[in-house]
This record gives structure tokens, C-alpha cells and sequence, in this order.
């Protein structure tokens, strides 16, 4: 209770209202607020009396009320800095009555306490409604990319749990509820793996994993001082985080698939990716996948009576509907997805985070694209169709390479049974 400075200040309470609605509307911000100026007399009796009452509350009433108030302004879309201002006025003219009455050290640090608390606690109150509100939209993110095939990234996905369970902890505020700021070890020793050559990239990474901590750590720092007496900065350093996060997820990604590709075979018809590389590949997505808890689709593509293009058009336009076929079916998937020339026409698919459901949808969009395609040879229109065998793995991958690489082969042989040009799934 802080009734000592109800005692200091006395007659002067009228004076400091008055003072700090003047000053309030004196600031052209706060003019839209008000709409008259009985509405204005109004308010500053219910806040004068709010305040006395204030003054009466243990800190735990004042934790609650003013949490509520926090929450109120972010409900009513009023911005904190807008509160913190009006308190600013009102500290002011408060410090400066007590002062003017008495001189009593006691009587000022329990004024300073008094506004630093209600400054922190509403502060709190606004954090909580951010941090539910980044919740459900993380949510909504994550069924979204779930049902969605161009932003279905489970890396992505990892990424946005990690950023929900970091709330969680901020919410209940407990760093041991808090995941580890660090970037999974499995993942790093992928990069490191892959990214051997490229150092400054290296580096690029260590320093963002840095910055998330020294960011994590701070916000837990104002946390656990209980001295929310900012919420503004917290909430620039939370910010920060979720986009070092995503950032860092996209880099990854992108400049991992980007070195792995420029490394690999490349066969220069189609350029597609060539057989050698393929198995060491697959077995490390099949890894990566396992580890992750994410699914893997494969989807084995053969043209259907090609050797019949061959033999009516000559070579020379079969090669030419090759490369078509390579660039409808490199145009269909994503940056992180892998493209195989297995044989002379037939393609393998390797599409990452993909779940049954999207793979299929996506064979039968490349099979139809392929059927509505055309080339033309000396005036004449010549026509190309694919059978295609699609299937998804995830955990539990206790499925060799081999073995799941027949399985799609399979289930293309039984495309070509079902009478060509369509897709099967198994
Ligand atoms: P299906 O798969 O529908 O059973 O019949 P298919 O005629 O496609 O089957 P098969 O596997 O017997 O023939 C594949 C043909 O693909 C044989 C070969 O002439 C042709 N081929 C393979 N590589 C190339 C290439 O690089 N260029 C061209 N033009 N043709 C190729
Ligand atoms: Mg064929
Ligand atoms: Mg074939």
C-alpha cells in the first residue's frame, strides 16, 4: 500500500489532474481520444479515483489490475507508448507535490515504486496479449502449411514450433520451460558437412545462432528481474528472434540445397541430376527426414512408348520431348526437392516434407502437364504421356534405399499395367 503519498500530496490532487490532462491534450496524439469536453471531466474523475484507489492496493491487487489495464490498452489498440506517457505526467506532477509538502525519503521512494510497479505490471498486461496473439498466428501458420503444397516446409514448420514453445516459456515466465536456443546439433552437423568449403557462410550462421541467444537471454533477464518496466524494448528483442529464426531457416535451406546441387552431377541433356549421386542423397534426406520427424515422398516418372517417339520423329525430337519433360517437372517442385535422370527416360522425384496427399496431388498435376504438352515435328504435333509410381516414407525409416526405390518402380510398372498415362500411389 502506498497510502503515505495520498497523504503527501492531499489538496494537491486536483491540481496534478488538471495539469496532466492539459498537458495530455496539449499533445495533438491524444486529441482523437476525446470527443468533448464533458467527456473529458468525466475521465478525470474516474481516473482521479482510480488512482486513490490505486494508492490502497496491495502489490498483488496492483499486479492484477493493472495486468488487466495492459491488456485492455492492447484490446482497445492502444499503444503502450501512450500509456507510458500519460504516467510520465502524472509522476511528475505527484514527485513534484510530494516534494514541495515534504522532504521525506520514505514517502518519494514509495512514489517511485508505486509508478514503477503499475508501469511494469500494464506492461506485462500488453506483453501477455502480444504473445497470445503470436501464438494464434503461429497456429493458424502451421495448419495452414499443413494443407497448403508451395509453403509446405517441415524445416520451416520445425522452426515455427521452436518460436512456440520460446513463447510459452516467456509466458509462463520460465527459462527451463524454454527450448534450447541453439540450433539442433543434427542440423549444424548437416550444414558443417555440406557447407565444408564455404567458411564465411559458416560464420554467417554461427553469428545469427549467436544473436538468437544473446536475445533469448536478455528477454529472460527482464523476465525474471519481475521489472517488466519496458515492455517496448522486450517485445524489439522478441522481434528480433523471430526473424534471426526465419532467416535462418531460409538461408539454411536454400544455400544448403544450393551447394549440395552445384556440387552433384548434372546430366547436360536434361539437366537433371545423374544417378551417382543418387543413392548417397536419398540416404541423407532419408536421414535428415528420420530425425526431424518429417515425411519423404518419392515418385518414379517413365514416358510412356517412347521408344515409338524415337522411331516415328527420329532421335533428335525425342531428345527435344526430354527436355521439355525435364523442365515441366524441374518447374513443378521446390528448391529443397531433387530431380534424378535414372535411365534414359525415366525421372525419379525425391520431394522433401511432402506428405502422401501432396505428393500424389503433385504427380498427377506433372502427368497432366506433360499430357497437355506439345512438340512439333515438320508440322506435325507430336504428343508424350507418363506413367508414374508414387509413394511416402517417414518414421519409422527402416526401409533401405534400395528397397524404397524398387517400391516406386513397382508402383510405376503397375501405372504402365493400368493402361499408361496415369499415376499410382501405394
Ligand atoms: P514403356 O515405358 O511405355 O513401356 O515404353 P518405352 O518405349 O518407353 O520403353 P523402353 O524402356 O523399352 O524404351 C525406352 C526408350 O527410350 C529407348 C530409347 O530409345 C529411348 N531413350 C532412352 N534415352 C534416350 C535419349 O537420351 N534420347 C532419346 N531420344 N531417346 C532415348
Ligand atoms: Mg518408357
Ligand atoms: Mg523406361
Amino acid at each position: 500500500m502506498h497510502l503515505e503519498i495520498l497523504e503527501a500530496l492531499n489538496q494537491d490532487l486536483d491540481q496534478i489532474f488538471q495539469q496532466f490532462y492539459d498537458q495530455l491534450l496539449s499533445n495533438t496524439d491524444f486529441d482523437s481520444y476525446f470527443k468533448s469536453p464533458q467527456q473529458i471531466e468525466q475521465l478525470i474523475k474516474k481516473q482521479k479515483a482510480y488512482f486513490i484507489s490505486s494508492l490502497r492496493f496491495s502489490d498483488d491487487e496492483l499486479r492484477t489490475r493493472y495486468i488487466a489495464l495492459g491488456e485492455m490498452h492492447y484490446d482497445l489498440r492502444l499503444p503502450f507508448v501512450d500509456f507510458s506517457f500519460a504516467l510520465d505526467i502524472l509522476q511528475e506532477g505527484t514527485i513534484h507535490s510530494i516534494y514541495k509538502i515534504s522532504h521525506s525519503q520514505q514517502t518519494l521512494r514509495s512514489a517511485f515504486t508505486f509508478f514503477r510497479l503499475i508501469r511494469a505490471f500494464t506492461a506485462k498486461g500488453y506483453l501477455n496479449r502480444i504473445l497470445a496473439q503470436d501464438l494464434k498466428d503461429i497456429d493458424q501458420y502451421l495448419e495452414k502449411i499443413s494443407v497448403t503444397r508451395e509453403t509446405h516446409n517441415a524445416i520451416s514448420a520445425g522452426r515455427f514450433i521452436w518460436l512456440k514453445s520460446f513463447i510459452f516459456a516467456i509466458q509462463k515466465e520460465n527459462r527451463s520451460l524454454a527450448p534450447s536456443f541453439l540450433i539442433e546439433s543434427d542440423i549444424l552437423l548437416n550444414i558443417e558437412s555440406s557447407l565444408k568449403e564455404n567458411e564465411p557462410f559458416m560464420e554467417y550462421i554461427h553469428e545469427m545462432v549467436a544473436r538468437i541467444r544473446i536475445d533469448a537471454l536478455n528477454v529472460f533477464y527482464f523476465l525474471e528481474k519481475k521489472d517488466y518496466s519496458d515492455v517496448l524494448p522486450l517485445y524489439r528483442e522478441l522481434m528480433s528472434i523471430y526473424k534471426l529464426s526465419l532467416m535462418l531457416t531460409n538461408v539454411i535451406t536454400i544455400s544448403n540445397t544450393d551447394v549440395l546441387l552445384g556440387n552433384i552431377d548434372k546430366d547436360p541433356l536434361t539437366k537433371l541430376l545423374t544417378r551417382s549421386s543418387m543413392n548417397s542423397l536419398i540416404k541423407k534426406e532419408f536421414a535428415m527426414a528420420d530425425s526431424q520427424n518429417y515425411a519423404i515422398s518419392l515418385m518414379m516418372i517413365d514416358l510412356d512408348h517412347f521408344k515409338s517417339i524415337n522411331d516415328t520423329y527420329g532421335h533428335l525430337t525425342g531428345d527435344k520431348a526430354l527436355i521439355d519433360v525435364a523442365n515441366i517437372i524441374l518447374k513443378s517442385i521446390r528448391a529443397t526437392d531433387f530431380a534424378f535422370r535414372i535411365g534414359g527416360e525415366e525421372i525419379l522425384l525425391l520431394l522433401k516434407a511432402a506428405p502422401k496427399s501432396v505428393a500424389v496431388k503433385q504427380a498427377e498435376d506433372i502427368r497432366q502437364d506433360i499430357q497437355k504438352h506439345t512438340l512439333e515435328y515438320k508440322g506435325e504435333q507430336v504428343k508424350v504421356t507418363a506413367s508414374i509410381g508414387v509413394s511416402t516414407f517417414s518414421r519409422p525409416f527402416n526401409i533401405t534405399v534400395n528397397e524404397a526405390i524398387a517400391h516406386v518402380d513397382k508402383l510405376m510398372y503397375q501405372a504402365k499395367k493400368h493402361g499408361r498415362n496415369n499415376v499410382t500411389s501405394g
